[in-house]
């Protein structure tokens, strides 16, 4: 028998699985901000959510959310065609799961910007693949002045976003990585090196670049086990 390749054997080994990103914190500490910086240039997949509410101006169809009826998305989710969803203040929101599924296998990264009940429900249900990047204000004080200034809630409804994100703030451990929005462009160079250092966990050490190595470190230092409660208090109450 000559030496070489079996014939069945496949030429190039299959792509990598995709990296599960999932960005969550309260509702203006600047997700879709971060989101859209982070995102820009890189071939990754971003999931289009399903929501309830009302398209705010300027919102499209399929771009920004697929706007949908209380009872088209209640068969959605009876049937169960979303990865998680939640209720967040009167309004339902969720995200399809096909086409995550369908981008991880084929080796890309997913990103998902949802709120922080539905985080949970994608750790609890994917484990240790999904990846909780939790986006954390200054102060609390510094996320009401940014829905202030977004304009797009009642008062009565920023009250109600603020009481949540007090409750989220202290459960920031619940989360693999803390990111600080304070700095925009510190905090989106935080979330490329999060990206990196994951994806260099899925090769053995010896093939990591130096670039690999700093992000590791620098991920490192974003890990939630390094806040301690009395950091996480002087946020949600100041
Ligand atoms: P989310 O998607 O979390 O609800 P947005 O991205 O809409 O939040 O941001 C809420 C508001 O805060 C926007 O007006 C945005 O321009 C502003 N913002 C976001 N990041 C920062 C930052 N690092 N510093 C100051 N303002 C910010
Ligand atoms: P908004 O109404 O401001 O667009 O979104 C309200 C909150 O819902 C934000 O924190 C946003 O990140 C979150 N959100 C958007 N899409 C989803 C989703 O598919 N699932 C969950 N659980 N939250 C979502």
């Amino acid at each position: 028998m000559t030496a070489g390749l079996p014939s069945d054997m496949p030429l190039s080994t299959p792509p990598r699985r995709g990296l599960l990103l999932v960005m969550t914190g309260a509702s203006g500490v600047g997700k879709g901000t971060l989101r859209e910086r982070w995102l820009a240039g890189q071939n990754v997949f971003y999931s289009t959510s399903w929501t309830t509410r009302e398209a705010r101006p300027g919102e499209e169809h399929g771009v920004h959310y697929v706007f949908v009826t209380p009872d088209d998305f209640e068969t959605k989710a009876r049937g169960g065609g979303f990865l998680e969803h939640a209720a967040f203040v009167g309004n339902r929101y969720g995200t399809p799961i096909e086409p995550i599924e369908a981008a991880l296998s084929r080796g890309q990264d997913v990103i998902l910007e949802i709120e922080v009940e539905g985080a949970m429900q994608v750790k609890a249900r994917m484990g240790e693949e999904a990846i909780l990047i939790f986006i954390m204000p200054p102060s609390l004080s510094e996320l009401r002045r940014r829905l202030e200034g977004r304009a797009t809630e009642t008062p009565e409804r920023i009250e109600k976003r603020l009481i949540r994100a007090r409750e989220e703030i202290r459960e920031a451990h619940e989360f693999r990585y803390v990111v600080v929005n304070d700095d925009l462009d510190r905090a989106v160079e935080d979330l490329h090196a999060i990206q990196r250092a994951e994806r260099a966990r899925q090769r053995p050490e010896t093939e990591w670049t130096e670039e690999d190595r700093e992000a590791r470190v620098r991920a490192d230092t974003l890990r939630s086990y390094t806040l301690t409660d009395a950091q996480l208090d002087e946020v949600a109450t100041h």
